[in-house]
């Protein structure tokens, strides 16, 4: 671990705020009690208590202990004991509530609403769902008839549930257009039917035989079988699965389910939302049926907590989800794992700022469960603590039935502006695209658009303008200006390149959608297609696109980040990366991390099927290690020189870093609060005896979001727990200076991104 501190206040254990109800809405609805003499050292946030309520003796749960009265100290009244019987799930939830405050900063309240799913007072909303009745065969007279009679209406929806069989009844009203009456009028008629359902849909019917079960391979039984081997020593550990792209991840974390099954106990899987695909789940319904929930953000927050129900009353054994699906309450939890581990959608951006896999250990730990965090690019966080013997590293480094890696190649577009191809596309690059074409094989082309309102460089060397003062890029800003977000620094914008004196300088500013258009008309025979934020915005609209691709009714798919997430393309034998230096260069130290995921996993999206990968990365920066290693493939070249650079500056995972944000609706009382609290936190600092940096106060990368001033300070240091205790100090200054009254303060370790 990283070495929590935990620091407890003895002297200041003299109440304990309870809540007595934890299935309402108010959370923070808490009474306070006394804590006797004798139960001081076994009151913590998560016990069951008996307490007095009125003229009964109830119970319930302890969420703070506090040294500080509510209300007059002779009037409140002792906690009874401690409740016996069987420890509750909840009592664990909110203990880990309780860890999360303390480690990552905000209120109980805040920890407590992430932790347990709330039951809304309000009536719930059920989902509606129209469904075919009839056969296709029926339903394409039933279509033919409507056509011939004009009744367009009808023939529109008709039309959709042969492609879809099941439609989402308000995408019917609202993008189809289609009235109730018409709806019902055809529900009377026999061809459709509406349905309310709280749950997932039911998925048997649409059981596909493409995905059977793979006797595993030689690689994938080791790594099963060592982790197993631990289970059975009784040994509960956390162990980072590195393996490249294709390498047969999934296969493996459903056999570690299946085992933890048989043992009777429970897994959580947690999946980028964005990979959160109709395939990926498919798979894991295809192996385990019933027994599987599914968790996503479009769920209500009654939903949730049905969801959340099941698992407590061992309906489902297994939940995927997001990063909130962490909270499961399965009691007899044995298993978490974590794919795509690297990805940023972990981390928490309201508070508590929690990371999922930091959390995850700590709810295993309480859970005697094992931890697999998976990734083809291991985060340089998880590679660094495997480096420290705190995580256990496994690795898989072929693809399955020994499917080459794609072979890929860099395309210096400095070069290409000076052999006059001024066009986004590389003359490689476009023969490469006919040739694919020609063969009726498909094409991903990526553009990395990370950082877009970014940098400004210069097409004919490559130069980035960098601030005098801070090793980071100066961004372009309106009415022609270039400004460091670090420390203030501006400059204008320059007419040429101070480096080679081009004028071809500017930020990079091609989207997906001109990139369509360009491709459209270098292929006019092409079928192509475009994935970005526009184009997927209703619901289901990313399905679509996948599905369409995937069934081949597409030539080249081009999109963003999106695009390289979780879905396997049989016949993509050539992806290209646009842009791959867009990530290089935004003020955040991750940027070459980012990066190198980003292209790994593009290319990594090439030859998944019979026929070879083949990828092209075109860049403006050839040499940067992160490009480099990427069109290697080679993750250890990677992480031994971004250690290092981490090493050098003392950033995390190396050092711990703890931003504090200031943010007010007057800038002067903003600034204020942020003076003093810097020139506390420097006092504190003096008396430590440990070294700590700090920066600040300094406006925010953003320093004013809708009117509201941000004020950030930052703290680097090499153990967590100090930071904590710091974490702690400040609280009580934000609570009890006046300077602070119209100013919130909010707290983000190691954050991930921004930064
Ligand atoms: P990863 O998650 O590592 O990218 P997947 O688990 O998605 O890889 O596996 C890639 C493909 O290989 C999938 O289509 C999967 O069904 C298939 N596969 C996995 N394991 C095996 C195996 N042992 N034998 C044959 N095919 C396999
Ligand atoms: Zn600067
Ligand atoms: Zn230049």
């Amino acid at each position: 671990m990283r070495g929590w501190l935990t620091v407890c206040y003895r002297s200041n254990r003299q109440f304990a705020n309870v809540i007595v109800d934890i299935s309402v809405e108010k959370l923070d609805k808490t009474f306070q009690y006394r804590i006797p003499e004798e139960l001081k050292n076994r009151i913590e946030p998560g016990v069951q208590v008996d307490i007095p309520f009125g003229n009964r003796t109830i119970t319930g749960y302890v969420v703070e202990v506090t040294g500080e009265p509510e209300y007059d100290v002779t009037k409140i009244k002792p906690v009874i004991g401690i409740h016996k019987g069987s420890v509750p799930i909840e009592s664990q939830l909110i203990s880990l509530a309780g860890w999360m405050r303390k480690n990552y900063g905000s209120t109980m309240n805040q920890a407590l609403k992430t932790v347990l799913p709330v039951r809304k007072s309000t009536k719930q909303v059920e989902k509606k769902q129209i469904r075919l009745k009839m056969s296709e065969a029926e339903a394409r007279n039933k279509l033919a008839l409507f056509e011939a009679k004009h009744y367009t209406a009808r023939a529109r929806l008709l039309r959709e549930l042969l492609g879809e069989h099941e439609l989402d009844y308000t995408f019917v009203t609202k993008q189809l257009n289609i009235s109730v009456s018409t709806i019902r009028g055809m529900e009377e008629q026999g061809i459709l039917v509406v349905e309310t359902s709280r749950h997932y849909r039911n998925p048997i019917s649409h059981l596909s035989q493409t995905d059977r079960k793979h006797p595993l391979n030689e690689s994938q039984s080791r790594v099963v079988e060592t982790i197993t081997a631990d289970i059975k020593a009784g040994i509960c550990k956390t162990y980072l699965l590195q393996g490249v792209t294709g390498s047969g991840k999934t296969e493996v974390y459903m056999e570690l389910i299946a085992r933890t099954l048989e043992k009777n106990r429970q897994a959580i899987v947690l999946i980028p939302e964005i990979a959160l695909t109709y395939q990926t789940v498919m798979r894991f319904y295809n192996r385990f049926g019933d027994k599987v929930s599914i968790m996503n953000s479009r769920l209500s927050p009654g939903e949730r907590y049905d969801q959340f129900e099941r698992a407590k009353a061992g309906d489902i054994a297994i939940m995927i989800g997001p990063r909130s699906a962490l909270f499961t309450p399965f009691s007899r939890l044995g298993l978490i794992i974590i794919d795509e581990e690297h990805e940023n959608s972990y981390k928490s951006e309201t508070a508590p700022r929690y990371h999922a896999r930091d959390v995850a250990v700590m709810r295993a730990k309480m859970n005697n469960a094992s931890v697999v965090l998976g990734s083809a690019t291991p985060s340089v966080d998880s590679y660094y603590q495997a480096m420290q013997g705190n995580y256990t590293l496994l690795k898989m480094t072929e693809r399955v039935e020994h499917k080459p890696l794609p072979q890929c190649e860099i395309i210096d577009m400095r070069q290409e502006l000076k052999r006059g191809n001024r066009s986004i596309f590389s003359l490689r690059l476009q023969e490469l695209m006919e040739d694919r074409l020609s063969k009726h094989q498909q094409i991903m082309l990526f553009l990395n658009r990370r950082g877009i309102s970014g940098f400004i460089s210069c097409r004919s060397c490559g130069n980035v303008l960098q601030c005098p003062h801070c090793d980071v890029s100066l961004s372009q800003h309106e009415g022609g200006r270039m400004v460091c977000h670090y420390c203030g620094y501006e400059e204008p914008l320059p007419k040429v390149c101070p480096s080679c004196g081009s004028p071809f300088l500017g930020a990079f500013k091609a989207g997906t959608q001109k990139i369509e258009q360009m491709v459209k008309k270098r292929f006019p025979g092409a079928r192509v297609m475009r994935m970005d934020y526009d184009t997927t915005r209703t619901k289901d609209s990313y399905e679509k696109i996948l599905k369409t691709f995937a069934n081949q009714e597409a030539d080249i798919l081009i999109g963003t980040q999106m695009i390289v997430k979780g879905h396997d393309f049989p016949n993509v034998t050539l992806v290209g990366v646009l842009a791959a230096d867009m990530s290089l260069h935004v003020p955040d130290f991750h940027a070459a991390e980012r990066t190198f995921q980003l292209l790994t996993q593009a290319v990594g999206r090439a030859g998944r099927g019979r026929e070879e990968g083949y990828a092209v990365i075109q860049t403006y920066d050839p040499e940067h290690f992160a490009v480099q290693t990427a069109k290697d493939q080679d993750y250890e070249a990677f992480y031994r020189q971004e250690i290092m650079y981490r090493t050098m500056l003392s950033y995390p995972p190396v050092w711990n870093l703890l931003l504090v944000q200031c943010q007010g609706e007057k800038e002067d009382e903003v600034a204020l609060a942020a003076e003093k609290m810097s020139q506390f936190l420097k006092m504190q600092i003096a008396v430590i005896e440990k070294s700590v940096m700090l920066v600040g106060p300094a406006d925010a990368s953003i320093a004013k979001i809708s009117d509201v001033y941000r004020k950030v300070i930052y703290m680097k240091t090499k153990e967590y727990g100090t930071l904590v205790a710091l974490k702690d100090k400040m609280e009580h200054v934000v609570k009890d200076d006046g300077a602070f009254s119209n100013v919130s303060v909010q707290y983000d370790f190691n954050p991930t991104s921004g930064f």
